[in-house]
């Protein structure tokens, strides 16, 4: 089999670059090691930038983000009891919303399967070779048959567990990594958000976040330690630190219902410098990894296949090789951007398991006042938080 772009990874990232591809005439297979169900299923990220929302319109996949997606402008900032609202779209002109990342691969494998794309799941042994000659190759075992693309390119759209990041000769790149000494466990209930706007609360016994997926669920999140059980949480006890967390005095009201999911993740910071070599171009979770506290990571996927994309039309439609040479420079200066923003708003609200005197608690408090009562704090919070578009 042969394409123009072969792609590892039907997340986000890859099903979006297949997408963007197609709608420049340029052919592309994506190699998918999951089943169509698990991607569609897998609950993840749910907060879309302007800059992402405005390319899904663009791209022809605004239809239902505009009949369900949840516009917000503005995000709450809750400790000591109290509220505080970050009025975003006042201070930037900008708009979040809240559609859930399993709509967007829904709507991104429906697209594909509308213009007859090549998207195979289940694939079985995926590896990559030929990265820095002319004839990069996929190989994969499909439907119990082993397959092998040709290609122009391949995009490494995998993820952080994903094989293409290991194409990259270890002399070549460098990975820069940072792990921080809590984790987010997270859960889906099925109730009505108790909230129309997300909360950020920062509490003595650690973080926690009210965010929303639907009318009809809502996503709250807990920080807790990395190396907890998930069975040390049985709902109720969820419940009861999620009521202790995010208590005011102002007679709001978390409203209680069954969790249809729960998990921990740990967070992490990592960003892989450069995201390409040869004729390898990595994107998304590939690249980086950013803790969620800032709600980047799917952004700053998108944000990725824009540039690929448009350095591949580039190619394809004048043999102009510049914009792809030029992806990795092109792209982590958002990507750092992002790392920091993430990290700022982490150790913000994180409650650090070391910090036995609450120095650090202290700083943080004063810090969540300043944010809150200085307008140019506010606006640094906003305007990164909406999607800061760095200079290149
Ligand atoms: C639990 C969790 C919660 C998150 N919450 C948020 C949030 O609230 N806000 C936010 O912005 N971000 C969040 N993120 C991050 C966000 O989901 C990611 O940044 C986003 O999914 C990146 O998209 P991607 O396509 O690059 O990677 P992925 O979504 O990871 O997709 C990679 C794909 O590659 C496939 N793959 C891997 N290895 C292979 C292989 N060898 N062969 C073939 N296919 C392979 C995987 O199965 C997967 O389908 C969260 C992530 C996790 C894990």
């Amino acid at each position: 089999m042969r394409t123009q772009v072969g792609i590892v990874g039907a997340g986000p990232a890859g099903l979006l670059l297949s997408h963007l591809l197609h709608q420049q005439g340029i052919a592309s297979v994506v190699v998918e090691r999951r089943s169509e169900s698990y991607v569609q299923q897998r609950v993840r990220a749910g907060l879309l930038e302007q800059g992402t929302t405005d390319l899904l319109r663009q791209c022809g996949l605004g239809e239902r983000l505009a009949a369900e997606g949840l516009v917000h402008e503005g995000v709450l900032l809750r400790f000591d009891r109290c509220t505080h609202r970050i009025p975003l779209t006042e201070l930037t002109g900008k708009t979040v919303t809240v559609y859930g990342q399993q709509k967007v691969v829904e709507d991104l494998i429906a697209a594909r399967r509308a213009a007859d794309g090549t998207v195979f799941f289940d694939a079985d042994e995926v590896s990559v070779a030929g990265v820095a000659g002319d004839r990069p190759v996929i190989r994969a075992v499909i439907e119990g048959r082993p397959v092998e693309i040709e290609c122009d390119f391949i995009a490494g759209c995998d993820g952080s567990h994903g094989i293409c990041r290991d194409q990259i000769p270890a002399g070549v790149h460098t990975q820069f990594e940072h792990d921080y000494p809590f984790a987010w466990l997270g859960v889906l209930a099925k109730v009505a958000p108790s909230t129309d706007e997300l909360i950020y609360a920062f509490h003595g016994n650690g973080f926690a976040l009210h965010s929303l997926r639907s009318p009809e669920v809502s996503r709250l999140y807990l920080q807790v330690d990395p190396s907890e059980p998930i069975e040390n949480w049985p709902d109720q006890r969820i419940w009861d630190e999620l009521q202790t967390r995010l208590g005011t005095d102002d007679g709001w009201t978390l409203a209680e219902g069954p969790l249809l999911e729960k998990g921990i993740t740990a967070m992490r910071s990592v960003v892989t410098e450069p995201m390409q070599h040869g004729r390898l171009f990595l994107a998304g979770d590939a690249a980086h990894i950013v803790p969620p506290t800032g709600a980047k990571g799917l952004n700053v996927a998108v944000a990725d296949i824009k540039v690929l994309a448009e350095a591949f039309a580039s190619w394809y439609a004048h043999g102009n090789r510049d914009r792809l040479d030029g992806y990795s420079q092109a792209c982590l200066r958002r990507v750092w951007r992002a790392q920091d923003f993430s990290y700022w708003m982490t150790t913000m609200l994180h409650r650090d398991p070391d910090d036995t005197d609450e120095v650090l608690a202290r700083l943080q408090l004063s810090r969540l006042r300043y944010v809150t009562e200085s307008p140019a704090a506010a606006r640094t919070l906003a305007e990164n938080y909406v999607g800061y578009t760095t200079s290149t």
